[in-house]
């Protein structure tokens, strides 16, 4: 058995960045920055009015009363025709470039128009720069705005659009094969007959693929059998990273230990001191990754959380491979006694200025519904047998923690 930590390192090490791929912008969130972005404008990128009013030269602004001669309009993506002198005023709108000689801009709502728009009263002082964002003050031209290996959400996405970037450059999808194995399963339309249960890893595992960027292939469910799983597996090598559910226990129809050796995949580990988990198959065939994961099926969700999501991260030229972790309080107590790492279903919430965490009733490496019922996992390592309520730990984040904190 090998710690959880060093597993995860032989892991990565182990694990290809794939090779970059041009996609368009429409297509990149959730995906990889293979690249550098540099911006290719300031920004913003002219002496640009953050109000609708009127655009002064501050000299004239300073002391009140100051009514202004009005001598013309400048709306957003019109360039002004004439500058600012003493003693007049430039109707402006958000967004329009401040005139010259104009040196700061009085809101509309600080203004009172008189003849019919031919003048106008400053209620209000304004200083030097006030409402005007300076051209190259948030960005320069030539600045890096966004980096190499960061993942595109919404926020980049508008830079990219701002800077240009219809195409870039991306980290190509891995390809999962997931392979689900075990007599006893039937599929989500299939009532369970006696002693039959429905694959529920197989969903889960394919979905958890795709969560993290990668693109999975179904492979189905195989029975128990030494040559229809090697024939599967055999297939499943088509694609960058292999997945296998169940089997790499020391059960008697546990095969998949003895059919990756056939096909000459190197093993590196099979067994991590994790729970829930802990027969937990990695090995490499070249630039392929294999990862045969226990067949219990939180096991499985958090194995591959924990290993196969940063391996597919990492192939996708990732800087950040795993989820974060924060510390917690408990608000009761937990206890670890199993010797490995464990990762323990808790409900996660900010109250009171920290993180809390309430620990959730489960039954074990079965109960995917107390697993769903989580938005973190507290981590009990090894070595600590106990906490105490209002003791802290870490706490792995879940996907589902940004969407739904325990409150
Ligand atoms: P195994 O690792 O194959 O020995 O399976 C361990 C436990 O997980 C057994 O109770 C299996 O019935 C269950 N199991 C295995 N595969 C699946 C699956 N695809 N969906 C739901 N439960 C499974
Ligand atoms: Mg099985």
């Amino acid at each position: 058995m090998i710690p959880v930590d060093k597993a995860l390192e032989i892991v990565l090490a182990a694990t290809p960045t794939l090779p970059a791929e041009d996609a368009p912008l429409a297509e990149v969130v959730g995906r990889v920055l293979a690249e550098d972005v540099a911006s290719d404008v300031d920004f913003p990128p002219f002496d640009r009015s953050a109000m609708d009013g009127y655009a002064v030269r501050a000299a004239d602004a300073a002391s009140m009363p100051a009514t202004l001669l009005v001598v013309g309009e400048v709306r957003a993506g019109q360039w002004p025709d004439r500058d600012v002198a003493p003693g007049e005023a430039v109707r402006i709108m958000t967004g329009a470039p401040v005139p010259r000689g104009a040196s700061a801009v009085q809101q509309v709502e600080k203004t009172r128009a008189l003849d019919g728009g031919r003048r106008v009263e400053l209620l209000a002082p304004v200083e030097t720069g006030q409402n005007i964002a300076r051209q190259g003050s948030e960005v320069r031209i030539g600045d890096r705005v966004l980096e190499r290996g960061q993942t595109i959400d919404a926020a980049a996405v508008a830079v990219l659009a701002a800077v240009g970037k219809g195409r870039l450059r991306v980290g190509r999808r891995p390809q999962v094969a997931v392979i689900v194995t075990g007599d006893e399963l039937v599929d989500v339309w299939t009532a369970p007959g006696r002693a039959r249960i429905r694959n529920s890893n197989g969903p889960a595992l394919l979905a958890q693929v795709r969560e993290a960027g990668g693109e999975p292939i179904d492979f189905g469910v195989v029975p128990d059998d030494r040559e229809r799983l090697a024939q599967a597996v055999k297939d499943a090598f088509r694609a960058d990273v292999v997945v296998i559910s169940g089997g790499v226990s020391e059960g008697a129809y546990d095969f998949v230990e003895e059919v990756l050796t056939r096909y000459d995949v190197r093993i590196a580990f099979d067994k991590v001191a994790i729970k829930p988990g802990a027969p937990l198959v990695f090995g490499r065939r070249g630039e392929k990754l294999i990862f045969g994961l226990p067949g219990n099926p939180v096991s499985a969700q958090v194995c591959f959380d924990v290993f196969v999501r940063a391996a597919l991260r990492r192939m996708q030229g990732a800087l950040v491979c795993s989820r974060p972790t924060v510390e917690a309080s408990l608000d009761a107590p937990l206890r670890n006694r199993s010797g490995r790492r464990n990762h323990m279903p808790v409900q996660l919430r900010f109250a009171g200025g920290r993180f809390v965490a309430r620990p959730l009733r489960s039954m074990g490496s079965a109960d995917i519904v107390a697993h769903a019922r989580a938005n973190a996992l507290a981590i009990m390592d090894a070595t600590r047998l106990e906490a105490a309520a209002g003791e802290t730990v870490p706490v792995l984040l879940l996907a589902s923690f940004l969407d739904r904190d325990g409150q």
